[in-house]
């Protein structure tokens, strides 16, 4: 678990004149264990924002801190977060397990730990009797825990999410919302959750950062950003 610290943040895409600056200095203190949601209309930054912190894009200006440690020059992989994507493509010809497993094993974890890690995530998400089977043989709630699962087992200080829900029908977009409350319940890792879903962000947010056009609109509880005068 660590803080996390948006400190001045620029993103622009392109170079010279034709650049377009889609992210406007955006500063946030993220205490330790805090969720965080990030709203805002489509097109307003809140991706970009998100794959900044992942390191899959590069920052422009500023600086983004995980606990006391600038990451802006560190490969995703060096970064101590994991993220949950809205297509949790899962690998359909390998069992829960072997899934859950598969980034330890590129990592080279031992076998004994990547085993330990695994039935941990499998028995908090619930999936412990799952474990030999084939994504085919899940239901849509259950695959979303797998992706889960996969994330929970690297032991990440952050984990970001980006819109896991948005593809899920009614029923298990609710489901899947418990669960990731009740994720960060019982292991308080700090998050990043984007969403364009205002109702979405209520429910989940400790705090949420309110983004409009590339600015940091407001940031505050939910009750504080909905009952400015
Ligand atoms: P959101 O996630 O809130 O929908 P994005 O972060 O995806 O917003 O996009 C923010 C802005 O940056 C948009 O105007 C989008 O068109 C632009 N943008 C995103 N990715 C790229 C890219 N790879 N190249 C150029 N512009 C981009
Ligand atoms: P999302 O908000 O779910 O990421 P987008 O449609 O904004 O979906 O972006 C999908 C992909 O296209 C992303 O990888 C993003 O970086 C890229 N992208 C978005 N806008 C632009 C743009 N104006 N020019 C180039 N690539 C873009």
């Amino acid at each position: 678990m660590a803080t996390l610290s948006l400190r001045n943040v620029v993103k622009r895409y392109g170079h010279g004149p034709k650049a377009n600056q889609v992210i406007h200095g955006v500063n946030a203190e993220i205490k330790d264990g805090e969720f965080i949601v990030i709203v805002g209309p489509s097109g307003c930054g809140k991706s970009t924002l998100l794959r900044m912190v992942a390191g899959l894009e590069e920052i422009s200006g500023g600086e983004i801190a995980i606990g006391p440690r600038v990451v802006n020059n560190l490969e995703p992989a060096e970064r101590d977060i994991a993220m949950v994507f809205q297509n949790y493509a899962l690998y359909p010809h390998m069992s829960v397990f072997d899934n859950m497993a598969y980034g330890l094993k590129i990592a080279k974890v031992p076998v004994e730990e990547i085993k330990a890690r695994v039935d941990k995530a499998a028995k908090i998400l619930e999936l412990g009797h799952l474990l030999e089977r084939k994504p085919r043989e899940l239901s849509g709630g259950q695959r979303q825990r797998v992706a889960m699962g996969r994330a929970i087992v690297r032991q990440p200080q952050v984990f970001l999410f980006d819109e896991p829900l948005s593809n899920l029908d009614a029923k298990l977009r609710a489901q899947t919302r418990l669960e990731i409350q009740k994720l960060h319940r019982d292991l308080g890792i700090t998050s990043l959750f984007v969403t364009h879903d205002q109702v979405e962000a209520m429910t989940l947010a400790q705090r949420m950062i309110v983004m409009n056009g590339g600015n940091m609109e407001q940031f505050g509880t939910p009750e504080e950003v909905y009952h400015t005068p």
